[in-house]
């Protein structure tokens, strides 16, 4: 049977396969983005648009104003709340920026699901930052894993303001849940997403992390940072299983790999052996010196550099999510990059 699903935030990194998978799969989707007249921003979502044309509706809907969801989400069974803001470095004001719309953007999505009696499940984009703030929460975590049990508890609103937001914006959606019987929550809590881009905005994290590993932002080295990375379509496809499996609920972190800026950067210089890749790690001390004006403070350096963690990605799998390996996202990501001139 089809179904209508409104997918938030459509002409995002993640959202765009979302949208793309259950075109595929002939269901109906309400898309909503910031401008429909920013054709840069959409124009993949509108070839999606061409090549299905009675399966998918743009609508305007920014997550400040709540009304402007109102037409979107008319018809629609299911929810997928992706839109919220995504950045690390350059912010001026968290709460304008950052904590302002991805909370207010949640309450908003989620209070008005209550005045569709037919929506009968939500799923939110969190993020493993509501999980932990620093590599250094490893130390409280059981199993030396971050699993779903836990929260982030020491990012505010001056030290990982991203971080911090999608913590209250996730915690709100529970609230929110807990209050009413009418719709099922469930939240996918990502990693770090790479892998291949169905567009070719570069205004996404994930899309800049790749394009400095491989354009020779870090060729002197690169910092010794941890990472949970997971594969763009496999966040794609956890959402929709979130979506669309009876028995799905609660919480589901969805990453594939742990692995360094430097055991990317190997696997990429295999492939890509003429591109200026890292081939070693910045000494901390260096990074002391050179941090701030890459974006890390010395706190987030204290805390983070040179920590190794991993993630529980138990739930996810018994979901039915099937992880790329890691060669392969990595690599896909780069390609696409390059064929779309973008490095
Ligand atoms: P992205 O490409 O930057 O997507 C963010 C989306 O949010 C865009 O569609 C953007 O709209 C929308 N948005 C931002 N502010 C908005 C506002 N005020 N009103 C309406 N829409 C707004 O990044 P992404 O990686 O796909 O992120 C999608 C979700 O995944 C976010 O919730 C993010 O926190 C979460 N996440 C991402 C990662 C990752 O590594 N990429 C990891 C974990 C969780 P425009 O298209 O108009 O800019």
């Amino acid at each position: 049977m089809t179904e209508k699903y409104l997918v938030t935030g459509a002409s995002g990194y993640i959202a765009s396969w979302i949208v793309n998978f259950l075109l595929r799969q002939g269901q109906t989707v309400h898309g909503t983005v910031r401008s429909l007249s920013d054709t840069k921003k959409i124009s993949h979502l509108l070839d999606l648009k061409k090549k299905y044309p009675d399966h998918l509706t743009l609508f305007e809907a920014d997550l400040l104003r709540k009304e402007s969801f109102r037409k979107a989400m008319e018809g629609c069974t299911t929810i997928l709340h992706t839109a919220s803001p995504f950045f690390i470095t350059r912010i001026k004001d968290p709460q304008k920026e950052l904590i302002g719309p991805a909370l207010e953007g949640t309450r908003n999505v989620l209070t008005l699901a209550g005045e569709f009696p037919q929506i009968k499940r939500i799923v939110v984009t969190s993020s493993v930052a509501a999980i932990y703030s620093d590599a250094v929460d490893i130390y409280r975590a059981k199993k030396n894993m971050f699993d779903e049990t836990m929260w982030n508890t020491t990012s505010n609103a001056q030290y990982n303001p991203y971080q911090y937001s999608k913590t209250l914006a996730e915690k709100e959606a529970w609230k929110i849940a807990e209050s009413q019987q009418q719709w099922e929550l469930v939240t996918i809590a990502p990693g770090f997403v790479m892998g291949p881009s169905l567009s070719k905005r570069v205004d996404s994290t994930s899309i800049n992390t790749m394009q400095s590993l491989i354009n020779g932002k870090y060729r002197t080295g690169a910092p010794d940072l941890w990472f949970g990375v997971v594969d763009v379509r496999d966040v794609a496809k956890a959402h929709i299983l979130a979506a669309t499996q009876q028995e799905a609920a609660g919480r589901y972190i969805c990453v594939g790999h742990g692995v360094s800026i430097l055991g990317m950067a190997r696997i990429l210089r295999d492939h890509f052996p003429k591109r200026p890749i890292p081939r070693s790690t910045i000494p901390k001390i260096l990074l002391y010196l050179v941090g701030p004006l890459m974006g890390f403070s010395w706190k987030f350096l204290n805390l983070n550099y040179g920590i190794e963690y991993n993630f529980d990605n138990t739930r996810s799998i018994k979901l039915g999510v099937k992880y790329h390996a890691l060669k392969d996202t990595l690599i896909d990501h780069a390609e696409q990059l390059i064929r779309d001139g973008l490095v």
